[in-house]
Parts: C-alpha cells; structure tokens; sequence
C-alpha cells in the first residue's frame, strides 16, 4: 500500500470511530502532523473541525469527515502559472539538488506548447556548477527541439542568463525556462549568488514576465517547508510546484507552505515522463491527499 493510502486509511478508520471526544481530535491533531502540515496548522485545522463538530453525534460523523476536505482547501492558495503572450517572460526555476527542476523545466515547455500553443521557447542551462546538470537539460533541448542556452561547467550563471535573455529577445521568444544550481551548504553563498542573477534579470525584464518559481520534492515532507522559506527569504518566491506527487503521504507540506508562507501553488508532477505535469488543482490534490475513491 502506497504511504498516501495508508495515511488516507488511518484517518477513515478515525472517521469511522463511534464517538468524537477529546481522544478523537488528539488523534486527529497527530495524524494530520504525521502528514506533514506542521504543528500550527494541524491544530488550526483541528480546531476548525472542533468548532464544526461541537455536539456530533456518532451517526454525524460521515458528516464531519466530509468538512475537513473544505478546511483543508481553505488553507490552499492555487494561482495558474502562465506566460504573458507577445512579451520575452522569464521563468527562473529554483530548488535544491535533486527535487525535479529539470525535468519539470522540460515538462513545463511540453504543457505551455500543448495547452498554450507556445512554440517559441528557450532553456538556459544556469546550473553550471554540474556538468551533468547541463547535459541533462541539453538532452530534454534536443526531445523537445528547444534550443538550450549553455556555457562551460564552472562558468558564470548570471552570463548563461544574460545570453539567454539577449537570444531571446534577438529569436523573438515568448519564454526562457532557465534552470538554477540548488547548493544549500551555505545559506550565505546562496543568497550571493541568486541575488547576482536577480539583479541581472531584473535590469533586463521587468514586472509580471520575470517569475520565480521554487520546485519541491513532496517526499521531503517538513524539508520542503525549510527549503521555502530559505529561497523565500534568499530572492522570493512566486510561485511553488509540486513535483513527486505520485508515491507519497507527504503532500501536507503543500499546505503547510501556503499558509505560513502564503505562496501559491501553480503545478502538480507526477511522474518523470514529459505529460506527467498538470495545472494546480486543489480538489484533484486533496483527493489524492486524502485517497476519496
Ligand atoms: P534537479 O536536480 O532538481 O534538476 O532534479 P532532476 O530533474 O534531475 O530530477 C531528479 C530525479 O527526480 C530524476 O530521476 C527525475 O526523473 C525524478 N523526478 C522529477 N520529477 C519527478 C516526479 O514528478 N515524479 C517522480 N516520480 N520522479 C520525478
């Protein structure tokens, strides 16, 4: 049974008790915590609950169950991400090593050209600090027929963003996706560094076409939220993607980042094939969340 079904079924089975009393909200408090929504918001959520069910009976419990879907949702800022036409938009992706900001680049140009009709894009490989990272995007260039921007391993990223933004302007292009480098071993070094490339976007590309999106890994679960905050706080953060999303238990953090950091989520992955990206939908995650048949 995947963790995401099993998390789902403890809370039916709590649901399914005969009585709400104080134990059946305690239970509800560390379940909800197991799921990764955090201290402060597992007892906001479980306070809600309380006020909804204050004098529930055994027989109104089905009731009760289905008030923590809206709750939930109350909680969760869903904004659609998408490129404003006949403008150069710049998307720069952030992320720590190894959450999927890669393949989600190539995912996003895949959906932008499937539901958008976008052809004219461009990927900038600006995580110079791994080769591989750099033939990674090279290779999703070539699937997709995309022409990928890219310098020496080593080289400055804030120049792979410059050419990138010069090439796109000089092709006409409606948007780069421009990976970033996710070392975290200094918060310091970090913030340097992003401030660099921020500076040099912004001088270039201004206002509602320059977007800053930070891709998580739901399977880090409270890492995720750790890691929001240190981008929010290093250059901030537009908007937030979701990726892993198909084998875990860990979505709460989802929720977690949208109410303490008030971040909207603009994209779902799933998987690591080119389709496996879909639009934020609150309903469709929370289903899952809560594994509703
Ligand atoms: P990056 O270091 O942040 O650029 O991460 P990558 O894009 O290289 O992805 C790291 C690993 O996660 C790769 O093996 C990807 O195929 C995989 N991956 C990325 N997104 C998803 C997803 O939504 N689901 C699953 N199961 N794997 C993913």
């Amino acid at each position: 049974m995947s963790e995401t079904k099993e998390w789902a079924r403890r809370l039916r089975e709590l649901f399914g008790r005969r009585r709400v009393d104080e134990d059946f909200y305690e239970q509800l408090e560390e379940i909800l915590l197991e799921g990764d929504l955090g201290p402060s918001l597992s007892e906001e959520v479980v306070g809600e609950l309380r006020a909804c069910g204050r004098g529930t009976r055994a027989e109104d419990l089905e009731e009760l169950s289905g008030r923590l879907k809206p709750i939930l949702s109350a909680h969760l800022r869903a904004q659609p991400l998408l490129p404003r036409r006949g403008s150069l938009n710049l998307f720069l992706v952030l992320g720590v090593n190894g959450v999927g900001k890669t393949t989600t680049i190539a995912k996003m140009a895949d959906y932008y050209r499937r539901t958008q009709g976008l052809r004219n894009m461009l990927l900038a490989a600006a995580d110079t600090f791994r080769a591989a990272a750099i033939d990674q995007l090279a290779l999703w260039g070539e699937r997709l027929g995309l022409p990928v921007i890219r310098q020496e391993p080593g080289a400055d990223p804030g120049a792979v963003i410059y050419d990138a933004i010069s090439s796109g302007l000089a092709r006409g292009a409606e948007l780069i996706l421009a990976d970033t480098a996710g070392r975290m071993h200094t918060k310091a070094h970090l913030v340097k560094e992003l401030a660099k490339i921020d500076k040099i976007i912004r001088a270039r590309l201004e206002g509602p076409v320059y977007r800053k999106i930070l891709v998580i890994d739901t399977t880090t679960g409270q890492n995720a939220l750790r890691q929001a905050e240190v981008f929010q706080e290093a250059i901030g953060v537009d908007s937030v993607i979701l990726a892993k999303y198909d084998s875990t238990a860990k979505g709460g953090v989802a929720l977690a980042i949208s109410k303490l950091l008030g971040l909207p989520f603009s994209f779902l992955g799933t998987g690591e094939k080119l389709g496996d990206l879909a639009g934020f939908d609150t309903d469709r995650f929370l289903d899952t969340l809560l594994a509703v048949p």
